[in-house]
């Protein structure tokens, strides 16, 4: 009698597994295939089909997420080898059903992560406006033998330009010639363009001709007596009157910009560094309070490249070279800033697959 029971348990057993087992063992044999054997679209295609087949048969067990991950893998060979977007979208499908059927799965984490870079929405285009400082009438600061600090910014910014513009980043300058456009004119433009982010691009300038380097500035009050002075040229105003604007501009602050703009600095400011090669010296981020960073609306810098006024920062700023490094450290350190802010976006989105 025992034996009869233990006889029928065996049975019981194998009959209840044998289902699983045989679609394992097609799993198996499918994986096999498709990962040692070279298969032509329509072969592709067959397994692909079969492996729909296995999810409607078996949705309830749990090899059906397997499944349907397979045949998103099946897809996505296609996709990729064929460049058919065709494909593309059968894998969206198969993932979408394996997502929201199997939340949980682990196949659907691994899914997840493997079809990030296909699933994702195309990225944003985004937008930079680059400001070369001063322009016409106003020279800027006047270096040595006589070199303007308008000039040299205008052509540091048509190179950023030409950097962003060949990372697929919309470029608008505030002035493309030797123009006099309003401190406020600027910020307004940036608003206008949607902006992602304000770049304004200045040279340094400083009675002591031994001082030099390069720095990049946020909007902030300040009580630094050299920050002030700084601010007070490239503001164009008296700096007696500083105090007044750092009162203003305390008022004004919102915390956010400040924030997002600092780390935007941290980035532009390393890479000009670095471009730099030790050239001349890195000076850091700073905060003053700058009349064309109050208006902006996104996170908004001024750079200080280099002092014209030092005898050899002058000669640096006058090869091109060194004007094309800059404009690199700056276009660098953007991207960089942007292409965090885009991930933290898109992780917290959920257009997955829209
Ligand atoms: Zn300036």
């Amino acid at each position: 009698m025992r034996k009869i029971l233990f006889f029928f348990l065996v049975i019981l057993c194998i009959s209840f597994t044998y289902r699983g087992a045989e679609l394992l063992y097609e799993s198996a044999s499918y994986r096999e295939t498709y990962y040692t054997h070279n298969f032509n679209r329509e072969k592709l295609l067959e397994i692909a089909e079969e492996y729909k087949y296995l999810y409607e048969n078996y949705s309830k067990t749990k090899y059906a997420p397997i499944s349907a991950y397979r045949r998103a893998c099946i897809f996505n060979n296609l996709y990729r080898r064929y460049k058919l977007p065709h494909y593309k979208s059968e894998v969206v499908k198969s993932l979408k059903l394996l997502i929201e059927n199997y939340p949980e799965s682990w196949v659907t984490k691994v899914a997840r992560r493997k079809f990030r870079q296909i699933i994702v929405i195309p990225p944003k285009r985004y937008t930079v406006v680059v400001d070369p400082g001063h322009g016409g009438k106003d020279p800027g600061a006047i270096g040595i033998r006589g070199v303007k600090e308008k000039d040299i910014v205008l052509k540091i910014a048509r190179e950023v330009k030409k950097e962003l513009s060949r990372k697929g980043i919309d470029v608008y300058l505030t002035r493309k010639t030797d123009a006099f456009i309003p401190l406020s004119e600027r910020a307004r433009i940036a608003n206008e363009k949607g902006a992602d982010v304000f770049v304004s691009i200045h040279c340094n300038a400083c009675n002591n001709k031994k001082v030099r380097g390069v720095s990049t500035w946020i909007l902030n009050a300040t009580s630094d007596k050299r920050a002030i002075e700084i601010a007070a040229r490239e503001n164009n105003v008296p700096v007696e009157k500083m105090d007044d604007i750092n009162k203003i501009i305390l008022s004004l602050i919102q915390s956010a910009k400040l924030n997002i703009s600092k780390k935007l600095a941290y980035y532009v400011q390393k890479d000009i560094v670095r471009e730099l090669h030790g050239a001349s010296q890195g000076l850091g981020v700073r905060q003053a309070p700058f009349y064309v960073l109050v208006d902006t609306r996104m996170p908004s810098i001024l750079v200080e490249a280099l002092f014209v006024t030092n005898p050899s920062d002058a000669r640096l700023l006058s090869k091109r070279a060194y004007r094309r490094r800059i404009a690199k450290g700056i276009s660098e350190g953007i991207v960089k800033f942007l292409k965090e802010r885009g991930n933290v976006i898109s992780k917290s989105r959920v257009t997955l697959f829209k």
